[in-house]
């Protein structure tokens, strides 16, 4: 293969980039916005990783037991060993390319435990572990540019594929800099384009993580994998605007969650799990404090300013500046938010959905971390998946040609038009709000299948009418178009959460509270013809 078409360019999409070039493959690099501004670098806490020399008894195999144990095992062990067994290679690699991570009074990189880990092995860069990373891999890519391998297409909106009998060739971009849609043939597409964050409105992600890419190709036929596992992270601030992450880090500092009772504080998470209770994993810790039902306070003030200021400084920082908490001095009020999806596009080991020639890695993939997601594990699996996808593609051959397909292209263009040629202000982001509110109240922590069947007849309403409606030409064309894939994926969460009559991971049913030995498989859902179909993962196609 030669030409490879990356869409979205947050850290599993610039992994993919750096690699591709690096083993000689030509790649167009695309997204709306600029790097520094993908969700990658909100990032704080740090990287999985176990390198040789680490001292404390780590190895591969606790970091495989470990994430196979807090994703509920629905993750395969192959996938998982794979991805374990490259941690160090791609730490060393991030340190080549410049990332500086912190260090310890020793002067060894310092590491810091997350939730459900058995050993400390999350490393960091102070308190912006993700925009280091970014930065480092943006000085990669421009400098694969600068030797015309990469070509970066800023203010590009992914639209469809280019798919014919199960084969993708490239992909239709909206270009917001032209106004006009452009294909773009490769021998190999990767999507790289993060989670689903539009679906639920306020998370603590960015909003341009809006699963429109996943909705739009699994109408064109590509499977999606375990969507009802959607990971609430227990400790967020709520603000206006959004929820803002109060990192895992302030729990492995130390931090304690509590409520209190008639003046008195109750550690509830340590009166149930003991000691290391505080740190349970993000599902456990999120349920059982949406089931107290009270206001839930984290307490970090024990370990003084100076290692306060020291060890997580970026939560001294955001209280003091979102709600003038002093977290030296005072507790911080906390409840669980929308933080990670563990479902996405279903891959093979090397990383290619259902359809031919088209890739994914990163958020947009459902691989390694089963019904919930270990803190640190998810920048490991991004640039996992992307070395691992560019790899798979440069030792393929590629088609010798591709069809036609610019017919396509002027249809879609003439539907853009056509749709927004009214001056109909019918407001696309109502419908949005709605489908956010619908996800909320439907999908939380805790779902039933009376919920699940509101919700799923919610969404399908807002389809039928997403169809009809005319294009608010207030707003770019992307977010009018963008409107009807992203429902249908809400649809497709939707129908997986109610099709799992039992309670696994980040999947909690009030009605079926046990998790059953019988689906102890991954969901696959795929669309034909408006039906909505689910299988277990390894019963047909791949
Ligand atoms: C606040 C916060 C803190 C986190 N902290 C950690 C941590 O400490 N450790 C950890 O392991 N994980 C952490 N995570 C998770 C982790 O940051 C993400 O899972 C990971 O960065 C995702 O990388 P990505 O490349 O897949 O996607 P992103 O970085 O989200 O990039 C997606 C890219 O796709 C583009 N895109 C989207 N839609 C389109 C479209 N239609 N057309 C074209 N381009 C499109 C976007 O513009 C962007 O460039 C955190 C997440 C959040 C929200």
């Amino acid at each position: 293969m030669k030409n490879v078409l990356v869409i979205g360019s947050g850290i599993s999409g610039m992994s993919c980039a750096v690699r591709c070039a690096e083993l000689g493959l030509n790649v167009t690099l695309v997204s709306p916005f600029p790097s520094e501004r993908s969700q990658s670098v909100m990032a704080a806490g740090g990287i999985n990783a176990v390198l040789e020399d680490n001292g404390e008894g780590d190895s591969v195999l606790c970091h495989v037991e470990d994430t196979l144990r807090g994703g509920a095992y629905l993750a395969s062990e192959e996938e998982v060993k794979g991805l374990c067994e490259r941690s160090g290679e791609i730490l060393r690699f991030l340190e080549r390319i410049g990332t500086v991570f912190s260090v310890d009074e020793y002067g060894k990189a310092a590491k810091r435990i997350f939730g459900g880990q058995s050993h400390k092995r999350t490393y960091y860069c102070g308190a912006s572990t993700g925009k280091q990373i970014v930065s480092s891999l943006i000085m990669e890519v421009r400098h694969f540019e600068a030797t015309g391998k990469i070509t970066r297409r800023l203010w590009s909106c992914f639209h469809s594929g280019l798919i014919l009998d199960g084969v993708c060739y490239g992909a239709l971009v909206y270009d917001e800099a032209t106004r006009g849609f452009e294909t773009i043939y490769a021998d190999a597409v990767v999507m790289a384009t993060g989670g689903q964050n539009t679906l639920f409105g306020k998370t603590t992600g960015s909003t341009q993580c809006d699963g429109y890419a996943q909705g739009q190709l699994f109408l064109q036929g590509a499977e999606l994998k375990n969507l009802e596992f959607i990971q609430y992270h227990p400790t967020t601030l709520q603000t206006g605007q959004k929820h803002m992450l109060i990192s895992e880090a302030a729990r492995g500092e130390g931090g304690r969650l509590f409520y209190l009772e008639n003046g008195k504080r109750v550690y509830f998470m340590e009166d149930k799990y003991g000691e290391k209770g505080n740190l349970m994993t993000r599902d456990v810790v999120s349920r059982e404090m949406f089931l107290v039902k009270r206001d839930i306070w984290l307490d970090v003030s024990f370990l003084g300013e100076e290692l306060i200021r020291r060890r997580i400084p970026e939560v001294m920082e955001l209280c003091m500046k979102y709600r003038g908490i002093d977290i030296s001095k005072e507790p911080i009020p906390v409840t669980p938010s929308v933080h990670f999806f563990m479902g996405g596009f279903a891959v093979g080991l090397d990383h290619e959905t259902n359809i031919r020639n088209l890739f994914a890695v990163g958020e947009c993939a459902s691989k390694y971390h089963g019904a919930n997601r270990l803190g640190g594990n998810s920048l490991l699996a991004a640039i996992y998946g992307g070395m691992t996808a560019a790899e798979e593609i440069a030792g393929r051959k590629g088609e010798d040609r591709h069809p036609d397909f610019s017919e396509y292209a002027g249809k879609q263009a003439l539907v853009l038009e056509e749709k927004g040629k009214t001056e109909s202000r019918f407001p696309v982001a109502y419908i949005r709000d709605l489908l956010a509110e619908t996800m909320h109240k439907d999908l939380g922590i805790v779902r039933n299948e009376e919920s699940l069947d509101n919700g799923i007849t919610d969404v399908d309403y807002y389809l039928e009418n997403a169809e009809r409606i005319q294009y608010d030409n207030s707003v770019m064309p992307y977010f009018n178009y963008s409107l009807t894939g992203i429902l249908t994926l809400g649809r497709a969460v939707l129908t997986c959460a109610r099709n799992r009559r039992e309670s696994r991971g980040a999947h909690y049913r009030g009605d079926y509270p046990e998790m059953k030995e019988e689906y102890a498989f991954s969901t696959i859902i795929s669309y034909d013809d408006g039906a909505y179909n689910i299988r277990p993962e390894g019963s047909v196609g791949r």
